[in-house]
């Protein structure tokens, strides 16, 4: 499928709108075929600036002449945007959806129709290229319509589609609020840096590194089990030993699982 035919509208121009827009110009996409809408004029002016694509405050005429219309404001705000929206020809359009716990038919009753939609769940390393976007498409989706939407989140980092709406609740657990885990596992282990005596620089520098060490491991051994990767660096009796011992008899795991089912538990009551 020749993927740069189409014309996309993205509804609100804030950091999601902007690192995707990026994202496809670096592809070669055509400016021309992308249009920007958001109230106000400077984060407009920045996308024309460094990405030479249409903009406008008027979110009716960018949706006019879209193919493809990514819905990219606040939770909060879709339902008046969405309702601005029926004033103009929907029909044939795909809807693409980046804000969090709005499901499907949610955003259908929005729209006021049974257009096709995307439901997306995107992580915040997006901001960097290095998201985790979990995607779900309602029945009324073709293939051509699925390609484009994974083609657009691929911008900002991998995706993966979910077969069934009620797993982008695990998406969330495991990918969409996962940063912030690993954030509290590095501020801990941070703090008790600081305590051993190194100053708040070389305490972090300490933490950051092995974390993205870590993480890179993972990634380049993609044969590999983590598993396998924790107990390549464990010697028996070893102070790394010591260490995961202590986590294990905390009941770490458990904890994990509680947190993980836990943020299920709210994104259903959220959606
Ligand atoms: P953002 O930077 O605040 O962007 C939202 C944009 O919408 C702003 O530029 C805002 O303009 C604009 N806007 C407000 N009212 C509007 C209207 N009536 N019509 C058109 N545009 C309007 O937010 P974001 O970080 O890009 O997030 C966008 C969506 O993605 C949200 O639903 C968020 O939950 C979701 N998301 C974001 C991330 C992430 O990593 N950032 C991750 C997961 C999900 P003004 O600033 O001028 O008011």
């Amino acid at each position: 499928m020749n993927l740069l035919h189409k014309n996309v509208a993205f509804i609100g121009a804030g950091n999601m709108s902007r690192a995707i827009i990026l994202g496809m110009i670096k592809q070669g996409y055509p400016a021309d075929r992308i249009t920007a809408s958001n109230p106000s004029r400077p984060k407009l002016d920045a996308l024309e600036q460094d990405a030479g694509i249409n903009t406008t405050s008027d979110n009716l005429q960018a949706v006019n002449d879209a193919d493809v219309v990514v819905l990219a404001v606040k939770p909060q705000l879709m339902q008046e945007v969405c309702k601005h929206l029926q004033q103009t020809d929907l029909q044939g359009k795909l809807f693409v959806s980046i804000a969090a716990g709005i499901n499907a038919n949610r955003l259908q009753q929005m729209l006021g129709g049974n257009y096709p939609v995307v439901r997306t769940m995107p992580n915040t390393p997006s901001s960097l290229g290095l998201g985790m976007t979990g995607l779900f498409a309602d029945a009324g989706v073709n293939d051509e319509q699925r390609e484009f939407a994974a083609f657009l989140l691929s911008q900002v980092g991998k995706t993966l589609w979910v077969s069934e709406e009620a797993k982008i609740d695990g998406v969330i657990a495991a990918a969409g609020s996962s940063p912030a885990y690993f954030f509290l596992f590095a501020e801990a282990m941070q703090a008790e840096a600081e305590r051993m005596g190194f100053d708040h620089d070389e305490a972090r520098l300490l933490v950051q590194q092995a974390m993205l060490g870590a993480a890179t491991m993972v990634v380049e051994n993609p044969a590999t089990e983590i598993s396998t990767l924790r107990e390549q660096v464990t010697s028996k009796g070893g102070t790394t030993a010591q260490a995961l011992a202590t986590f294990e008899n905390a009941g770490l795991r458990d904890t994990i699982s509680q947190a993980m089912q836990a943020a299920v538990k709210r994104a259903q009551e959220m959606s």
